[in-house]
């Protein structure tokens, strides 16, 4: 059922009141902790109107519909590319997302590198870890990050900020995955890589973002929880 207004104004202090209690229970400051709206399949006016509310952190999976969508959305919103991204693709974004999280090969940080190149700006990027070594999912294994984030930090034109990732869903594996994020962010961060600036660890979605508040995220990613269930997948 998509959410009316009310709905949502509802859902976003919710989210929030979450947010704030994780944060505190673990000893972490609610204002590191950024929420970002999932606006897939979403129509425009609904994401305006969390925009309006305070979130204009916006997370987008497909190059094609937030093409459609982009012109319609407010001024002072924030883009982040959450989807998984072909190379061909890069040059409708690249001047209009202030960052791509699910960078999941080297290959695509260096098509985005030239691409960024081509405009002369500095790309933000994460990079996507399949943390629970799922067929179905993109990402880099735990075992490659290290390697993968020293070879993307090197590309010019690209500033790696840290680690996003699509754990297992946490109702079935509990927070094992997230404590395993949460230990390769704090190790790769320690090396202070040249070209890197790790700031952000990007996981947690509706069903368990507390719990990734938990672990140390700094940046939930929530499309059901605060729009409503999606009526298709995606
Ligand atoms: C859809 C999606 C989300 C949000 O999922 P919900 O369960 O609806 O909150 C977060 N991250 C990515 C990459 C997604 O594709």
């Amino acid at each position: 059922m998509e959410a009316g207004f009310a709905d949502i104004e509802e859902n976003i202090k919710r989210i929030r009141e979450n947010v704030c209690e994780a944060a505190l229970k673990s000893g972490r400051s609610p204002d590191d902790i950024r929420i970002m709206a999932v606006t897939k399949t979403v129509p425009f006016e609904r994401v305006n109107f969390a925009a309006s509310r305070g979130l204009t952190l916006l997370g987008e999976n497909r190059v094609q519909e937030f093409l459609q969508k982009k012109e319609h959305y407010v001024k002072n919103a924030e883009v982040h590319f959450i989807g998984h991204l072909q190379s061909n693709k890069i040059k409708y974004i690249i001047d209009s997302v202030e960052m791509i999280e699910s960078v999941d090969s080297v290959k695509l940080g260096e098509e985005i590198s030239r691409k960024s190149g081509k405009i002369g700006r500095t790309m933000d990027i994460l990079c996507e870890v399949n943390v629970g070594g799922e067929e179905s999912k993109s990402g880099f294994s735990p075992e490659e990050v290290t390697e993968a984030v020293g070879r993307l930090a090197e590309l010019p034109g690209i500033r790696v900020r840290g680690l996003m990732t699509i754990p297992p869903p946490a109702a079935e594996v509990g927070s094992l995955y997230f404590e395993k994020m949460q230990r390769i962010f704090e190790d790769t961060a320690a090396r202070k890589i040249p070209g890197t600036d790790f700031d952000t660890l990007s996981m947690g979605m509706s069903a368990d973002y507390a719990e990734a508040v938990r672990f140390g995220s700094t940046l939930v990613r929530i499309g059901s929880g605060l729009f409503g269930a999606r009526n298709y997948p995606v």
